[in-house]
């Protein structure tokens, strides 16, 4: 089966997910969005306001930054895959809580084995502490490392701030352009190594 029939099929069964209260509160799950084949999986931490009314990740003003981001470095929205660790939004956006994480984990445990990324970005504290649970984004913001995926094994992490935090801090914001310009490079340089 093609990795969007496969994702076709996930969303699907997530649509009908009541594993959290999450579900309850809000308007609709927001899968992700993408492409199936993507090279680039990007994980932030759960849809907001926007997201929850449109069914996509990365609307309103976060969202342009990360469009903005991706543009500095010539890539597409639509050639990568964006998700969240949480795919329902949380009430009045607060954070997702632990239960909420390791309830919605499936999911992108599914999302990731389907697409099988070369690299994943992972912005903000959350998504990367879902990976490396005691990391600190301010010590490892920007710097590879290699995580291990069941069913498919080593995949490599590059954590990022959040755009959110990138969009009400200066300097938040130029360690996240600074970072996020290294994807093309750290993209390469895994396609080599391959
Ligand atoms: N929108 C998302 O989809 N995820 C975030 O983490 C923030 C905004």
């Amino acid at each position: 089966m093609s990795n969007q029939s496969q994702l076709e099929k996930l969303n699907l069964e997530m649509s009908q997910c009541t594993k959290c209260p999450l579900r309850g509160d809000c308007q609709r799950v927001v899968f992700g969005a993408g492409d199936p084949e993507a090279e680039i999986m990007f994980i932030g931490e759960a849809p907001g306001k926007k997201e929850d009314e449109l069914g996509m990740p990365f609307l309103g003003s976060t969202g342009r930054i990360l469009d903005k981001m991706l543009e500095g470095i010539k890539i597409k929205r639509e050639d990568v895959y964006l998700t969240n660790i949480c795919k329902c939004r949380p009430p009045e956006n607060r954070d997702p809580l632990p239960e909420e994480i390791e309830l919605c984990s499936p999911w992108l445990e599914k999302q990731i084995q389907i697409i099988n990324p070369k690299i994943i970005v992972t912005l903000g504290r959350f998504a990367l502490n879902y990976f490396l649970s005691e990391a600190k984004i301010s010590q490892v913001h920007g710097n590879i490392s290699e995580i291990n995926i069941e069913k498919i094994g080593k995949i490599k992490l590059f954590p990022l701030h959040h755009p959110a935090a990138a969009r009400i801090n200066r300097q938040t914001r130029a360690l996240f352009t600074q970072d996020f310009q290294k994807i093309p490079n750290i993209l390469n340089q895994i396609k080599k190594e391959q």
